[in-house]
């Protein structure tokens, strides 16, 4: 198998890891940035970003993560297509295989492989996308000012996302397969103490449906049981809450995870429990998820191994 040496290898397109080739390169690092399965990340499903420091009219997902990428680039990222499909951290240097025919042998690794939202496997999921289902209120909430939507989900997130679009949309109906809330019991008072928002215990979407974008979801109330009931409900925007897989599996013999799969940092650093290896963005931030803190942490992480490589 061919094998290449690089000093800085920045695995992922996202905020985290464009932002970590920025100033990887700006320190004569030369990294090398493979995208992984969506160069520019998650962002680039997105249509317009209006929370992101800068641009006061908003910009658009794709666009942003263009000017990231021509801005990492100008300072020397060599941004490759590919994805890591095997890592040995046992010792450096870290040896990473690219699409399972290639070894990049770094000496310091940046992991920046996000985390993916879980759907809930419907074709409508798909056919609506972009156009009415999302998986991000915080992104996408501001366009459904005043409508009505839909968010699916009984945890944390599904409770807080619900909390969030209440105080912008008309009216928020949480979806909740069983009869209870999972989420902390602050988030299920919030929920449950919220006009706008009603619960709908033991339900299931089976179906989206509208012309040129969602306009209702096809429910099953109690489904399998003997009283099930089938209902539509109209809704302008679909939110997926049932959580998010961080992109890690490849680390985890190596770096320490949390049980869900978010790699563990130490403390506010991004540094790994493998020296020279750094965690940025999604994939080590259950909380946020937000693209300005996985820029900021690609930064961090970017200066660390600056810092590792010097002392080296
Ligand atoms: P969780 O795994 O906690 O909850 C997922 C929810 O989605 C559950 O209610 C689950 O239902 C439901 N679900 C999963 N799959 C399906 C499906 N196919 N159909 C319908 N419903 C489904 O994920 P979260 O993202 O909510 O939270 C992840 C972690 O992050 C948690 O530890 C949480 O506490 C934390 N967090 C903390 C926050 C805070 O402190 N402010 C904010 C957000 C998250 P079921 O219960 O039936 O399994």
């Amino acid at each position: 198998m061919e094998i290449e040496k690089v000093k800085v290898l920045i695995i992922g397109s996202g905020p985290a890891g464009y932002t970590a080739a920025i100033y990887a390169g700006r320190a004569n690092l030369a990294p090398v940035v493979y995208a992984g399965y969506q160069l520019g990340g998650q962002l680039t499903t997105t249509t317009d970003v209006e929370n992101f420091p800068g641009y006061p009219q908003g910009i658009g997902g794709p666009e942003l993560m263009e000017d990231l990428r021509k801005q990492a680039e100008r300072f020397g990222a060599d941004i490759r297509f590919g994805v890591a499909t095997k890592a040995d951290l046992s010792e450096a240097p870290y040896k990473i295989t690219i699409d399972d025919e290639k070894v990049i042998e770094a000496e310091s690794i940046i992991i920046a492989t996000g985390a993916t939202a879980k759907y809930l496997g419907l074709d409508d999921e798909k056919k609506y996308a972009g156009m009415g289902v999302s998986a991000c209120a915080t992104c996408d909430g501001f366009f459904y000012r005043k409508k009505v939507v839909a968010v699916v989900g009984g945890g944390d997130t599904a409770c807080e996302e619900a909390s969030y679009l209440a105080g912008l949309a008309k009216k928020v109906y949480l979806i909740v397969r069983k009869p209870y809330l999972r989420a902390s019991q602050i988030m299920q008072d919030r929920v449950l103490n919220n006009e706008k928002i009603e619960v709908l215990f033991e339900h299931n979407t089976v179906g989206l449906f509208g012309e040129d974008g969602v306009e209702g979801a096809h429910l099953v109330k109690r489904m399998g049981e003997p009283d099930e009931e089938h209902y539509d409900i109209a809704i302008d925007g679909f939110f997926l809450a049932i959580g998010h897989k961080p992109n890690s599996d490849i680390f985890k013999p190596w770096v320490e995870t949390d049980e869900i799969g978010y790699i563990i940092t130490d403390g506010a650093s991004p540094r790994t429990r493998v020296p020279g290896v750094f965690a940025a963005g999604d994939v080590a931030d259950p909380h946020y998820r937000q693209a300005i803190v996985a820029a900021g942490s690609g930064a961090k992480a970017a200066m660390e191994a600056e810092k590792y490589l010097a002392n080296k």
